[in-house]
């Protein structure tokens, strides 16, 4: 056999992420994985457009959408505009985590998601704070994201539909950002 063959015959395949132990069968297709993802909206008619995010994020294939949080109003943090419409979905989900990213950036994309500059009003920003247990230190995928102990927008939600998630310090941490539970606006 030529080197580069041999080489290859060798070479094991490995997931890119390991099965997450919480992980259990979903619909018979595989493992699956218990996610938590953020939703926000800034610009358009924020409300319908996290609505219609959340259906489109059921429709992805092997995926279930389980919860989904109130919807929040929040003032920009580091960002400017209009106040921002918040919430937090769990679902549970076969697709690897990066196969994830490009769904719900694909999902961004059809709401008329722009970035002109970091930070910048949006019709809707999709991002994952949770995959199962997982560490993913990827250039383009952190995870659990890097951010989301500073920001109210994103512990308020989760701590409503996990609150095993959130601790009450963590919470204290970020009780200073506006944040205000809309009771009679449905999410779904
Ligand atoms: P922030 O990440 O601070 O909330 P943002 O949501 O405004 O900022 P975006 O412009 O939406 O930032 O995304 C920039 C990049 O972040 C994406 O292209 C994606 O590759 C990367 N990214 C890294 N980790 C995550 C994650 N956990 N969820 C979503 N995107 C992520
Ligand atoms: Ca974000
Ligand atoms: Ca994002």
């Amino acid at each position: 056999m030529q080197p580069v063959r041999r080489l290859l015959a060798k070479t094991v395949v490995r997931p890119t992420l390991a099965p997450d132990p919480g992980m259990g069968d979903f619909a018979g297709r595989g493992r699956v994985t218990d996610v938590f993802i953020a939703l926000g909206a800034n610009l358009g008619d924020a409300a319908q457009t996290l609505r219609d995010a959340v259906a489109a994020v059921g429709r992805l294939p092997h995926t279930r959408v389980v919860k989904t949080s109130s919807l929040y109003r929040t003032a920009p943090v580091d960002s400017s505009g209009p106040d921002y419409l918040n919430a937090v979905l769990q679902m549970e989900t076969a697709l690897p985590a990066p196969v994830l990213l490009q769904a719900l950036q694909e999902i961004e994309a059809a709401a008329g998601r722009e970035r002109p500059y970091r930070n910048a009003p949006r019709t809707l920003d999709l991002d994952i704070l949770l995959y199962g247990s997982g560490q993913i230190d990827s250039p383009h995928l952190q995870v659990p994201h890097p951010r989301m102990a500073q920001r109210a927008f994103v512990l308020e939600p989760l701590a409503e539909i996990a609150p095993e998630r959130v601790s009450p310090a963590q919470r204290e941490a970020v009780a200073g950002q506006r944040i205000e539970r809309l009771e009679s606006i449905l999410l779904s």
